[in-house]
């Protein structure tokens, strides 16, 4: 397994996904869920799918791991 990033196009899934995946977030910084994320960046790290972006209320980053049935 890698440590290399592979990115891959965020904005080829769905609105739907998107938007989904755009409001379920966690902040570990907010220490509170689904305030959402903005400049979300899809990419793939030691075999994991990862959404990361930054916060909405905070600005800090936040990351989202996928499930195998996302991806
Ligand atoms: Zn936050």
């Amino acid at each position: 397994m890698s440590e290399e990033k592979t990115y891959f196009e965020f904005s080829e899934r769905s609105e739907e996904e998107q938007q989904s995946l755009l409001t379920h977030t966690w902040c570990d910084n907010c220490q509170q869920a689904d305030l959402g994320m903005i400049e979300p960046q899809e990419y793939e790290q030691f075999g994991l799918r990862f959404v990361e972006g930054t916060c909405k209320v905070c600005a800090e980053p936040v990351f989202t791991e996928l499930s195998d049935d996302e991806f």
